[in-house]
Formats: C-alpha cells, structure tokens, sequence
C-alpha cells in the first residue's frame, strides 16, 4: 500500500495480546490509521459507518460469540466491500471456508497471516493490498445514476485499460482484454461493477460497448503498426446481442481499424437469462462466421453455462477466477478446474484460465495443458501506453523466475 497515512485499517481479534502486537507493527510500518477491536458487533459498527469504514480488515476468525465466517456474513450488508487478511491458527477449513464465503461478496481477501504474525508476511500481504484494490474498496459503495454514467460515456470519461493474456506453455504475450474503467473527475478510478449494470439498466449500454469497441481497434491497430499484433478480448453484454445490427456494426469498425476478424474475441457472459435468444443467436452466429473469435467468459459461474455451450458457437472458454485461484491446493477446485477445461477441449475449444494471482496457481496451469493464462501474476489490467514496458519487462520474469519449460515446482 502507498499512501500510509490514509489507509484505515481495522484488527479484529479477541485476543488484547495480538491486537498490541499487530497495531505495533502496522505503525512501525507507517500505517497512522490503525483501530483494534475485541468483538464482531463493535467491528460490524465501525464498518457500517461509511466515516470509519476500514479500508483494510486484518480478521482473526477463530473467535468465540462471533467468529470468522459469521463476521464475514454480515460484512456485506453493512457496505464493506474492501479488502481483508484472515489471521488464523492452525484451522484450515475454517480458513478456506471464510476466504470462499467472504469472494462470495465481492470481498478481496489479500491472504492468511498464520499465528503468530511475522513481520515479513504481513509487509508482503500489506503489498499485495495495491492501489487498484483500495481505489476498489474506496469507490465500492457508492451508486451512480442514470444520467452521471450517461454523460460519463457522451463525455469520453470511459477509458480503456488492458489485461494481457500469455501463452501457458511459452509464456508467449499473446494478447489483452479490454475492461472498461470511469476517470470520475472527482471519485478517481471507478470500476466495471460501478457502472456497467447502471449502463444495462438504462439502456446506456450499446452506447459504452461502442465506445470500449472503438478505443479497443484504434489500440490495436496502434499496437500491430508498432510490430505487436495482439488479440485484443472485449466484453460484450446481452444486450448488445438483442440488436440485430450488432454483427454488422462490429465488421464494420474493425474494416475500418484494418483489424482482422481473428485478433477480435468478444468475451460474453451469461447476466440473466436470455431473454432475446434468437437474435443473440443470429448475431453470434454472423459473428463467427466472419471469423470473430467467441469467448464464454466466467465459466462455472452464474446461469446456465452448459445451456450457453450447447446453444451459442463459442470457440474460446474462460475458466471463472473462482475455480484457478488456489486449484493446486483446493481438490474441490482442481476436480472443477479439470472438469471444465477437458469439457471445453471436447468441445475443439481453446482455454483460458482467469485469476492467476500467484506463482503457484501459475505452475499448476503449467501441469494442466490449458492454452492461455490471465491475472494478477502476469500483470494487472493497465492503461494502453504501460503495455510495451510490461512486455519487457515479462520477458525478463520468464527468464529470470523460471517460468516456463519444465518450470520448476512452487516453494
Ligand atoms: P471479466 O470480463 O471476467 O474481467 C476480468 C476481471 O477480473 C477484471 O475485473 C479483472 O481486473 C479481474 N482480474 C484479473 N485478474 C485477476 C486475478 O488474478 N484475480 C482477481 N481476483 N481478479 C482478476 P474488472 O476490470 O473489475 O471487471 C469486472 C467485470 O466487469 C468484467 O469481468 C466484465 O464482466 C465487466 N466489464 C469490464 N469492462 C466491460 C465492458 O467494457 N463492457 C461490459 N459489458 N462489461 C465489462
Ligand atoms: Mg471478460
Ligand atoms: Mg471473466
């Protein structure tokens, strides 16, 4: 974490020993906003009031009246959507069952600080604790109305960043995904979660899925002059679908971006249910046709993926972050992870797995013959110009951290 001296950070532990000691240490770290609490109401309160809402939750959660996962539950309702490091003994389950519930409600979860707490492992966890997940937690609660979001996207405040996606076994920077990130002029950074379903609400989302697409060719067009003919993945919601013009629209721009079909993909994911199945059809169809790569974005998670796959021509799956972070510990995870991309290999599909947040999810994917890998550990979603310097400097992790070729296993 950056900026210290506003960060809030709430330790909750019904141990007065291990409160001393974490605050002490969160304060030689230069943390000045620091508050431990004995008890989950009292913690529940200060996180409900958006003037003390921590930033930043170190939980203990084996306690007794309220424990961990209770705690967890109850977060949510009462707005907190930041981040949170579980301090725990020796009880996995626990740990696990807490990390699960609290993912479940869009709770970041940083990593566990085993008892008794080092330093190092809390100034790493404190690290992985980035600007991009504050700016998250910050920005979380706030909701944006119809008009604010419609005149963000007539403004031009809508602004594309990228993820870039490599090859599993070569490492190879094969391409990005475009998410779409609000400059707010006075909130800083918004995320998708912000603003997105206010777009599909209101019928402002064929407007920002037009923008995105626009921002997204230029980029590529851009990249290719520049020697790096990337894929570039766009998100596509069901509503753009229901427009029959859609297919039409999307071939045209890229023609006019001289961007081929191929470096296209347009990643969807099931919201709802589909309400207009026969024109989405259509327009994937006509999509695929003209050789558009299409991508079943978050498999596993949300309606119907099955149905989806046995109805729409996707020709690329992506493996929901929920089922590859933590697949080489988690067996559940694993036997999913596996399920879904030998499915989508029947299939003739092409894998990618989301969510790579370590080294070890990293060198499972490499045991697994899934093609390509996104998230965290290759690099963070990024705005356009900080592309080229990351490839570099990938390039030189590849070497340097062994990551590919008969890769050697995780500490
Ligand atoms: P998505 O399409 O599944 O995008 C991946 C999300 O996972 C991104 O969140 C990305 O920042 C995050 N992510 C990447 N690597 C990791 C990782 O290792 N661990 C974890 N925990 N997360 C990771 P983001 O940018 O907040 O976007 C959220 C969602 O908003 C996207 O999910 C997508 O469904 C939607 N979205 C973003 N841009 C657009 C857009 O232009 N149009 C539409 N319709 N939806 C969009
Ligand atoms: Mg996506
Ligand atoms: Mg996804």
């Amino acid at each position: 974490m950056t900026d210290m001296t506003s960060t809030r950070i709430l330790i909750l532990d019904d141990d007065p020993f291990m409160l001393k000691l974490l605050s002490t240490m969160l304060t030689q770290f230069g943390y000045s906003q620091v508050r431990g609490v004995e008890n989950g109401a009292e913690a529940l309160e200060l996180c409900g009031a958006p003037e003390s809402r921590p930033d930043l939750i170190l939980l203990d959660i084996n306690m007794p009246g309220m424990d961990g996962v209770e705690f967890v539950r109850h977060l949510a309702t009462c707005g907190y959507r930041g981040c949170l490091i579980l301090v725990s003994g020796e009880d996995t389950v626990m740990l696990q069952a807490t990390e699960r519930l609290a993912r479940n409600q869009q709770l970041r979860v940083v990593g566990a600080l085993p008892k008794p707490p080092s330093r190092d492992k809390l100034n790493d966890l404190l690290g992985l604790c980035d600007n991009e997940v504050r700016a998250k937690a910050k920005t979380a609660r706030k909701t944006y109305g119809r008009d604010e979001v419609a005149a963000a996207i007539a403004q031009g405040q809508i602004i594309n960043y990228y993820q870039p996606k490599v090859v599993v076994e070569t490492g190879a920077f094969l391409g990005v995904e475009t998410l779409a990130r609000w400059m707010h002029p006075h909130d800083g950074l918004v995320f998708p979660d912000q603003f997105i379903a206010v777009a599909e609400e209101h019928g402002l989302i064929q407007d920002l899925t037009r923008a995105v697409v626009k921002g997204a060719l230029n980029q590529t067009r851009s990249w290719t002059q520049a020697g790096l003919p990337l894929q570039v993945a766009i998100n596509v919601s069901m509503q753009d679908l229901g427009q029959i013009d859609f297919a039409d629209w999307v071939v045209l721009q890229a023609l006019a971006s001289d961007v081929q079909p191929r470096q296209l993909a347009l990643e969807l994911t099931e919201s709802g249910l589909m309400h207009e199945l026969s024109t989405a059809l259509d327009v994937l169809t006509r999509l695929r046709l003209k050789r558009f790569c299409l991508s079943i974005d978050d498999f596993g998670n949300g309606y119907s993926s099955l149905v989806q796959l046995r109805d729409l021509p996707f020709d690329q799956l992506k493996i929901d972050y929920g089922f590859t972070h933590n697949a080489w510990q988690d067996p559940k995870l694993r036997a999913i992870f596996e399920a879904s991309l030998n499915l989508a290999k029947q299939l003739g599909m092409e894998v990618v797995a989301e969510g790579v947040e370590d080294k070890q999810d990293w060198f499972f994917l490499q045991t697994t013959g899934c093609d390509i890998a996104q998230g965290y550990f290759i690099a963070r979603p990024m705005p356009a110009d900080a592309v080229l310097g990351w490839s570099k400097d990938w390039q030189r992790r590849l070497v340097e951290e062994r990551l590919v070729g008969g890769a050697s296993p995780p500490a």
